[in-house]
């Protein structure tokens, strides 16, 4: 395994490169659920990069920038047992310039949900992104549904940029628990982790209250943010897959999010319906 920490460096290798590329974007601390995305882009593409990179642009004031999980040596064993080609790990300097051309998220779907509990957060996702795929020029990368907010605005982004990547959608790997895998469960003490299990247990209850045949989103919320009483909630949506808020679940159609805190740490999950 190569490990680069040029642009353009990395874009010269690429250059000559035979077969398909895919790619794996990462803020690094790997877990399985990273490993996931490397196994499905090994099994689709000749060639595989991952980047390794704490964008700082989509940090807010105050949030965890310098505290985010750093575990550089072990991440590069992981890559290099998991069949990775090339691992590009940038610094900020290598990606960003002091008076940059900006990207901006879009005004509602970019400022809901995530985008509101942290507004601007999107528009660095969104800029590094099309940073790293314009570095990387893979035919597929690969991103999680465990971020699906980020996953609908990436993919927003390629239509309209008329882009020509591919955007994979992988399923959120959990723990045997329930609780999905996240570089920021380290954050969590045992019993901070413990009540983290009832993201997973409200989720599947309003899988389970679709599957009974109750299609209000109302009651589902009600009863699911019921279940994760005591826990900070940020937010419970019901929403379409294009992240406009519905009245009545749509199966196939439609995505259940939770965003709360345990302890201090902010945790996502979401189940696809
Ligand atoms: P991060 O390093 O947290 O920025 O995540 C890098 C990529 O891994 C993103 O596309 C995430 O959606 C994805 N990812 C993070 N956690 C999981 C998980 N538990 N299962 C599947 N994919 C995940």
């Amino acid at each position: 395994m190569k490990i680069i920490s040029n642009p353009f460096e990395l874009k010269e290798q690429l250059k000559g490169q035979k077969g398909s590329v895919g790619f794996v974007p990462t803020m690094g601390a790997l877990h399985e659920g990273h490993l996931e995305l490397i196994k499905n882009a090994k099994r689709e593409n000749d060639f595989v990069v991952v980047s390794i990179f704490v964008n700082p642009t989509q940090f807010l004031e105050g949030e965890d920038l310098d505290k985010y999980p750093r575990r550089d040596e072990a991440d590069k064993i992981i890559c290099e047992l998991a069949g990775v080609d090339i691992l590009f790990f940038p610094s900020a300097q290598d990606i960003y310039a002091n008076d940059e051309v900006k990207l901006e998220a879009p005004n509602v779907r970019g400022y809901i949900l995530e985008g509101f509990t942290r507004p601007g957060h999107f528009s660095g996702v969104l800029t590094v992104v099309l940073k790293l795929l314009n570095i990387v020029s893979p035919a597929k990368a690969y991103f999680g549904k465990k971020d699906a907010q980020q996953l609908h605005l990436i993919t927003l982004m390629v239509k309209q940029l008329f882009m020509s990547v591919e955007i994979v959608a992988v399923d959120t790997v959990r723990d045997k628990d329930g609780l999905a895998q996240s570089s920021r469960n380290v954050y969590l003490t045992p019993s901070q982790r413990e009540a983290a299990l009832k993201i997973p247990t409200a989720l599947y209850s309003g899988a389970k209250l679709v599957s009974q045949g109750v299609v209000s989103v109302d009651e589902i919320r009600s009863k699911m943010l019921h279940l994760l009483s005591p826990l900070k909630v940020g937010y419970v949506a019901i929403v379409n897959r294009d992240f406009e808020p519905i009245k009545q679940i749509e199966i196939g159609n439609t995505i259940i999010l939770i965003e709360a805190l345990s302890g201090e740490t902010r945790l996502l999950d979401n189940i696809w319906l």
